[in-house]
């Protein structure tokens, strides 16, 4: 799909470049039947198809572009177990019960992610060595402390540490003030899992269309999904085009707000254990995050930066430079082999929005976190179709309010948001 994604370089991303081969699928022409029709080809959406057709549905999926190419595979491959929302927080805003319902069924997703994996041998560099979120102010250890003793106490969450300044610099070559070690997290290839989750559907019999994009959706005696060459009529639809929606539904996009983000690869280095000792992937707590990690060929990949319009950079890999050379100052000059970017979909609450209206279904907004959570919510998905709302309904019982203004102005009362947030990173 050109739109949104288009400048955004994924062809010249690490992962295209390190991509197990896809068959590349027919786009749709003519109109066609199922059980249930997905709109997008990400991990939310293949999750939903093949859970769906794994129960006995036949499904359709309609993908816009290539599968595994919006955000599912081009990020930056951080498995951080839980939800944007802290769980200091989610207390705070439901109440001890819901809160642990809440975390406990986003923590799903890390057993999810690795049971699929290994099912269906997915090979993609998957490493279990941790996530660590590194505190870049002195007064930041005190709320990470809180926040492992809530997780420990309260949530019943006992997979987290909390690391002095003094234990984060024998984990990574940089400076912070301690941080917060998830031993649960840890990384992987983003678009080859997602490649995986396809051939894992395909197999199980979903119908997917590559170049396909979902024009027109129409509800009246089930649901018919056009596109410009055709059409699939369903009981049931699913929305899972996240930030790349680009209009199908806007009242169900207005929840979310995209906002670019973009990553570099450097060449293989000598020594990238002396980076990260023990293969952590590693995110700073900043409001606008740096996080980074290895890859299995001995790179630094690395997301950061701030940019508050919404054309990329002409150089990408220019703009990315300095964040990566502010954390690591010995990388200064280090080539850098690929540089790329993608769509984040944020919520105001930070909690993804999942829902129905009627026969449509959806979910999206995972702010940043949604690497895994996007498998877990295609579950969900799949599973409330079927009839089985339970867990769905935690979700859906607590989705974000619409951003003011909706679509339309979403946009420039957010870059302010995010100006005085970066504001406050910088004093
Ligand atoms: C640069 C970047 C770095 C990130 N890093 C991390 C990280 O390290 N850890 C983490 O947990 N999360 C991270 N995320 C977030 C995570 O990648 C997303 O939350 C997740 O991939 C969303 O998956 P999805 O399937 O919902 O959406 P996507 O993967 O974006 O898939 C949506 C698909 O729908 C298609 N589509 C959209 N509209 C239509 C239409 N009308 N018709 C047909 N097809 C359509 C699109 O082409 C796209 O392929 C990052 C995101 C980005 C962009």
């Amino acid at each position: 799909m050109a739109g949104f994604n288009a400048g955004l370089g994924m062809a010249r991303s690490y992962y295209a470049a390190t991509a197990h081969p896809w068959p590349g699928l027919p786009s749709l022409a003519g109109e066609i039947e199922a059980d249930m029709v997905v709109v997008g080809g990400g991990c939310t959406g293949l999750s939903a198809a093949l859970h769906a057709a794994e129960s006995g549905a036949s499904v359709a999926l309609l993908e816009g572009g290539k599968v595994g190419w919006g955000a599912s595979g081009r990020n930056g491959g951080q498995i951080i177990p839980g939800l944007r929302k802290g769980a200091l927080e989610l207390v705070k805003a439901y109440g001890p019960g819901r809160a642990r319902a809440l975390l406990h069924l986003a923590l799903e997703a890390r057993n999810l992610v690795g049971d699929l994996i290994e099912r269906h041998a997915i090979d993609c560099d998957l490493k279990a060595t941790g996530h660590l979120l590194a505190a870049v102010r002195p007064s930041d250890l005190e709320g990470m402390e809180e926040e492992a003793e809530c997780l420990a106490t309260v949530m019943g969450y006992g997979d987290v540490e909390v690391l002095s300044a003094a234990e984060i610099r024998q984990e990574v070559d940089s400076e912070y003030h301690g941080g917060l070690l998830d031993r649960r997290g840890g990384h992987l290839h983003p678009l080859n899992y997602t490649l995986g989750l396809g051939n894992a559907a395909l197999a199980a019999g979903v119908a997917i269309f590559e170049h396909s994009v979902a024009i027109r959706l129409e509800t009246a005696g089930g649901v018919r999904v056009a596109t410009n060459a055709g059409a699939v009529r369903a009981k049931r639809a699913v929305l899972a085009g996240d930030a790349l929606m680009e209009g199908l539904a806007p009242n169900v996009e207005g929840r979310i707000m995209p906002v670019a983000n973009y990553v570099v690869a450097t060449a293989p280095l000598a020594d990238p254990r002396a980076l990260i000792a023990r293969d952590l992937a590693v995110s700073d707590n900043r409001f606008v995050v740096n996080y980074y990690r290895l890859t299995a060929d001995g790179r630094l990949l690395f997301g950061g930066g701030e940019r508050y319009t919404p054309d990329p950079p002409r150089d990408i890999a220019g703009f990315v430079r300095p964040y990566l050379e502010g954390v690591f100052p010995r990388l200064r000059g280090t080539p850098i082999d690929h540089a790329w970017g993608g769509l984040v979909s944020i919520t105001r609450t930070r909690l993804p929005h999942v829902g129905r209206r009627g026969d449509v279904f959806f979910a999206h907004g995972y702010s940043g976190m949604g690497a895994i959570l996007s498998t877990l919510a295609g579950k969900l998905l799949a599973e409330a179709i079927a009839g089985e709302d339970d867990r769905f309904d935690l979700f859906a019982d607590v989705a974000p309010p619409p951003f003011p203004g909706g679509v339309a102005l979403r946009g420039p009362l957010h870059v302010l948001g995010m100006l005085w947030y970066a504001l406050r990173d910088r004093l």
